[in-house]
């Protein structure tokens, strides 16, 4: 008897779907990607419960016939391509035909849609890939398709989705890569009826502003413009001055109207700022370039950002040298004002103008061989320090079965302090810690403990403060409230886009608040810490470090003792929660052999 036999059109149709349709966020760019491409001006995004109820998108766009609007969710059936030579020349966003048939096979769909030139529209209700109805009906122009109940019929991916916050924390950012190449189409997003962010016809930059700029001070004025026209791209956008960098920034790349990833490019910007950014801070980016379709890839898996480039090498160098020459150029105009802490490190003025002078024409300077990675020998200095330090390392006690660390009594010995530093002899040779480590190890364990315990010590502020967020941000900051209350902030939801601090951890410093809330999201966000007892510990991490006493502070005797003390009762002492080396121990044999001993 034989047994191969096709599958049915459903169950293939919900196989490709698992590859498609992932999320609630996967769903909305594929049916946002179609609006765009049906040339709609005006696009309104409606979930509810994050997509997860239902996830609708109403365009103005050229709609659908009556035939097509059934055709369009067969698998395979596209308007944009017709054969494969027109895969090299890509102008639209969708060209796989696969987006509405993966929905359809994996939720409820409804749609609405009609042509200009027809009476009446057709309204088609499709449930897992089977046409329920479809039937003439009085709609405007353009189409409106509903997803409901995603994943209805496999439970298994519905189980899978995150919590609802995280759900829409998705769709947004997803909206964003969506919104910020798009200002000149309108675009409204609500969610549970309530309107998150309603953006005008614009030009980019107050795109940027629409999105990510909050109450009084304009976002966007934190950036040069860059602009650069070779004949093998063009690229233009925004990069944020050196003194705006931190640690959240929002970095974006965008080819041809699409969002795509591109960690080389990303180190060719990094690499621009060389020697101007503090340690820890990023700066932030928007970044469009404008390229021949023909020169790049982007028929890669329909999930995946990454395009290739055909000449990678020189659109680095081009890049590299055009955001040089804007923060060069930028470097000239006396009205810096870097009022924040830590030190940055900007060129001489001298050097600045040879900066500047030698990037007039950033696009005829670039070397083909140039290899940036051979010569950011920085990092991988780093990396290669870190990798022997594991093995240098003499072996710490861990716990109170192996010989204890000190001869004597941490009491009876004065610590050393030196560049923050506490340097002190032990049984191994000379013990040294650093201060901040150490003291955010201390502080982490404390916090951990009162979370543990459900409340934190909190001190009233005087004056509540109100801090501005963006949606996204906001959506984070509802999930994560209730363990905010629990190490001692009191915050109140004041807006649509703030919240009102009253209270504060009582070890917090009253100016750091606005600083430290945004470091506690960013952790979280960066690690993508998702249960709640991770993301706990992240809140815990976070405020450790913020609160930890400064490298730069000299401790009195019995402060840098009781530090010690503290950090040596921990269970885990020799690096903090992240894995940053907090003791470090100098051997006698190692001062021996400098000797000559
Ligand atoms: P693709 O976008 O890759 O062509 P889709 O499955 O996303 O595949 O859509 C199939 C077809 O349905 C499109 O090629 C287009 O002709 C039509 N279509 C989808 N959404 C819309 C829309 N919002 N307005 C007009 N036509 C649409
Ligand atoms: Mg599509």
């Amino acid at each position: 008897m034989d047994i191969i036999h096709l599958l049915p059109d459903s169950v293939a149709n919900q196989i490709a779907a698992g590859e498609v349709i992932q999320r609630p966020a996967s769903c909305l760019k594929e049916l946002v990607e179609n609006s765009l491409d049906a040339g709609a001006t005006n696009i309104q995004v409606i979930v509810r419960d994050a997509g997860r109820t239902s996830l609708q998108v109403i365009d103005n766009g050229s709609g659908m016939s009556e035939t097509d609007a059934r055709m369009a969710f067969e698998r395979h059936a596209t308007s944009k391509i017709a054969s494969a030579q027109d895969l090299f020349a890509l102008r639209t966003m969708g060209f796989r035909g696969e987006a509405l048939a993966s929905i359809c096979a994996v939720a409820q769909v409804e749609v609405l849609t009609r042509r200009e030139t027809d009476e009446v529209g057709t309204r088609l209700c499709i449930s897992g890939s089977h046409v329920e109805s479809q039937e003439p009906c009085q709609c405007p122009v353009g189409t409106n398709i509903k997803v409901k109940n995603l994943f209805f019929n496999v439970p298994v991916r519905r189980k899978f989705l995150k919590t609802d916050q995280t759900e829409l924390r998705n769709l947004l950012n997803e909206f964003y890569h969506i919104v910020l190449v798009y200002p000149h189409v309108q675009f409204t997003f609500v969610s549970n009826d309530e309107i998150i962010l309603e953006l005008p016809i614009g030009t980019e930059k107050q795109r940027i502003e629409a999105v990510f700029g909050k109450g009084n001070k304009p976002y966007t004025a934190q950036f040069v413009d860059i602009k650069t026209d070779t004949e093998i791209i063009s690229i233009r956008g925004f990069v944020g001055k050196p003194e705006t960098a931190n640690k959240n920034p929002q970095q974006y790349f965008f080819v041809n109207g699409r969002y795509m990833r591109h960690p080389y490019f990303h180190k060719a910007v990094l690499t621009a700022y060389a020697g101007m950014l503090p340690g820890e801070l990023n700066p932030s980016y928007f970044i469009y370039f404008d390229i021949n379709p023909e020169l790049i890839d982007v028929n890669i898996h329909p999930t995946k950002t990454e395009i290739k480039f055909q000449d990678e090498q020189t659109i680095f160098q081009i890049l590299l040298a055009t955001v040089k020459e804007s923060l060069g150029k930028f470097n000239l105009t006396p009205s810096l004002d870097f009022n924040r802490e830590g030190e940055i490190e900007m060129p001489l003025p001298s050097q600045r103008t040879d900066n500047s002078a030698s990037f007039t024409t950033p696009h005829v300077v670039f070397d083909p061989n140039y290899n940036p990675f051979s010569r950011t020998n920085k990092t991988s200095s780093k990396g290669w320090e870190q990798l022997y330090a594991e093995t240098r390392e003499p072996q710490l006690p861990v716990n109170e079965e192996e010989p204890a660390l000190f001869d004597m009594a941490l009491t009876d010995i004065t610590p050393y302090q030196y560049k923050g530093y506490l340097i002190v002899p032990c049984r191994l040779g000379l013990l040294l810690v650093n201060q901040h480590r150490a003291h955010t190890c201390v502080l982490y364990n404390q916090y951990t403990a009162q979370i543990d315990l459900g409340k934190g010590a909190s001190q009233q502020l005087l004056f509540p403060e109100v801090i501005d967020f963006t949606p996204d941000e906001m959506v984070l900051l509802q999930t994560i409230s209730e363990d905010l209350r629990v190490v001692g902030f009191e915050l109140d939801q004041f807006s649509q886009n703030s919240y009102s601090i009253s209270g504060t951890p009582a070890t917090l410093n009253a100016q750091d608040i606005p600083n430290t809330i945004h470091n506690i999201l960013h952790l979280i966000r960066e690690t993508g810490a998702n249960a709640k007892d991770e993301w706990r510990k992240k809140i815990a991490l976070s405020l450790a470090k913020d609160t930890a006493i400064p490298n730069g502070k000299s401790l009195t005797k019995e402060e840098a003792q009781k530090l010690l003390e503290q950090l040596f009762e921990l269970p885990s002492y020799r690096r903090t929660p992240d894995g940053q080396t907090v003791v470090s121990v100098i051997t006698d044999d190692e001062i021996k052999r400098k000797f000559d001993i």
